[in-house]
Formats: structure tokens, C-alpha cells, sequence
């Protein structure tokens, strides 16, 4: 089974001045369930824009989507919103953790919204933390981890609702070589364990070593 397909995905921008650019063009891709992938390629060969139209983030132009087999309707919120609780985790290179909450509170924060009890979010976000190694930093702020920890914590959160798939954008570039290699082998490991499929953009040639598949993007087309 294909936890995402697309067919003939393109993404268009187009400005006031008539410019047009194409940062997707007629992209077809099958991911299958639980694999490890992870996209290549030069700085604007629309990685990001890819990733963020699958986790619906952002409408194609033209072209279909299927998550899990299913369509995905852009027009949809229900359906969108129902995406990001039950199926779809994000990671971020810049962490995106909540500054005023500790580890433990941001890693509840999506199960509050999937109306999961205080007693459960908290055995969840425990349990989580432990996870990713983070056991004795539950009550530390962002401000108050190492960037790996803060990582560690949205990969913990990007879990929560347990996810089938974990969209990852660029998630080592912040990161120092060994520090990032330990979120790689993390990441590596949940995906092992757990049976997570993972979408990874990089520029890491330690993710893309790691990896099940490379795919090459270069002016929004793959090469690979
Ligand atoms: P990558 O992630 O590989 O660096 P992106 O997906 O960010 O590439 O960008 C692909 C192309 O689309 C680039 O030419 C970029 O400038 C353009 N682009 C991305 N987002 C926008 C936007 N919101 N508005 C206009 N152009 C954009
Ligand atoms: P119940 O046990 O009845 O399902 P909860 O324990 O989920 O209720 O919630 C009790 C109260 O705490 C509610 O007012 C809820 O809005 C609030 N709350 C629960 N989880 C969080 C959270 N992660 N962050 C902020 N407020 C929360």
C-alpha cells in the first residue's frame, strides 16, 4: 500500500509582474508504507514545496494527491484538519516548539486538540519523551535545551497523535554533524520500530545514506 501517490503534480507562482515560476513540474511519485525517504537536491529545486503540498500545507496547481489511497480534497478543511490530527506529523529545521511551554507541554499540545484527557496526554508526552531520551529534561523550556533536545521534543510531539507518516523539512540543518546524525539515527530508529513512514528534504548526506530511497529534484522535476 502507498501511504502517498502523486500524479502529475505541478505548483505554479505567479506574480503581479506576469513572472511566473514553476517550482513543481509534473511530479509523480509512490512512497510505500513504511518507508524512509529522502529528497535531494539543489536550493530551489522545490523540496519544501513538495513536502508542504503532501502534508497539505499548500494546494498544487494541478494534479492529484493520495494519502493513503484517499484523494486528498484541498478544498476540504474538515478533511485537511482531520490529516494533520490522526495521520500526518511535521518536523521542522528550526524546531518550532512553543517558547512558553516546557518539553512535556509542547508535546501535549497536539493531543489537548484531539481532545485526548490531562491524564492521558501527560502518560503520552511521558512516555514520548522517554522515547526520544529526553526522560529527565520533561519540565525544561526550549530555551533551556540544546538544539538536538529541542529537536528531540518536536520529533516527540510529531508523534503524539501517532502518525502513519512524518514529514520532515530539513531537519538537521541547524544542527551541528554529530548532533544531527543522532536526530538522523532517532528518526531512523522510530521509523524501524514503530513502522512511521518518514519524507525527509536534506541536504544530509547522512540522512540520504540512512535512507530507503533518494529522490533527486532539479528545477522541480525529479532526476533520479
Ligand atoms: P527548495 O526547498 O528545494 O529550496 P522551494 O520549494 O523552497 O525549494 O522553492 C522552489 C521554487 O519556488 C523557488 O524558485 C522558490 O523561489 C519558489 N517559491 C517557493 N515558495 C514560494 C512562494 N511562496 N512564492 C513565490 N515563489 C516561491
Ligand atoms: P477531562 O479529563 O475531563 O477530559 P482534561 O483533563 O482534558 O479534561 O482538561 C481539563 C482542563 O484542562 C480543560 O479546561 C482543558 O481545556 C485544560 N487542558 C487540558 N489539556 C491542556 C493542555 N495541554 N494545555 C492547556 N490546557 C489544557
Amino acid at each position: 500500500m502507498n501511504i502517498v501517490e502523486t500524479r502529475n503534480l505541478s505548483k505554479y507562482y505567479t506574480f503581479d509582474s506576469g513572472l511566473r515560476v514553476e517550482a513543481l513540474r509534473g511530479i509523480n511519485v509512490k512512497i510505500e508504507e513504511g518507508d524512509f525517504v529522502s529528497f535531494m537536491g539543489p536550493s530551489g529545486s522545490g523540496k519544501s514545496t513538495l513536502l508542504n503540498i503532501v502534508g497539505c500545507l499548500d494546494q498544487p496547481t494541478s494534479g492529484d494527491v493520495f494519502i493513503e489511497g484517499n484523494e486528498v480534497d484541498y478544498r476540504n478543511s474538515s478533511s485537511l484538519v482531520r490529516l494533520h490530527r490522526q495521520t500526518i506529523g511535521f518536523v521542522f529545521q528550526a524546531f518550532n516548539l512553543i517558547s512558553t511551554m516546557n518539553a512535556m507541554e509542547n508535546v501535549c499540545y497536539p493531543l489537548y486538540f484531539s481532545g485526548v484527557s490531562r491524564s492521558r496526554q501527560k502518560q503520552r508526552a511521558t512516555e514520548l519523551l522517554g522515547l526520544v531520551g529526553l526522560g529527565d529534561r520533561m519540565h525544561h523550556l526550549p530555551s533551556e535545551l540544546s538544539g538536538g533536545e529541542q529537536q528531540r521534543v518536536a520529533v516527540a510531539r510529531a508523534l503524539a497523535n501517532s502518525p502513519k507518516l512524518i514529514l520532515a523539512d530539513e531537519p538537521t540543518g541547524n544542527l551541528d554533524s554529530d548532533t544531527g546524525n543522532k536526530i538522523t539515527d532517532l528518526m531512523r530508529k522510530i521509523n524501524r520500530e514503530q513502522g512511521v513512514s518518514f519524507l525527509v528534504t536534506t541536504h544530509d548526506p547522512e540522512m540520504a545514506r540512512i535512507a530507503d530511497r533518494v529522490i533527486r529534484l532539479k528545477d522541480g522535476k525529479i532526476t533520479v
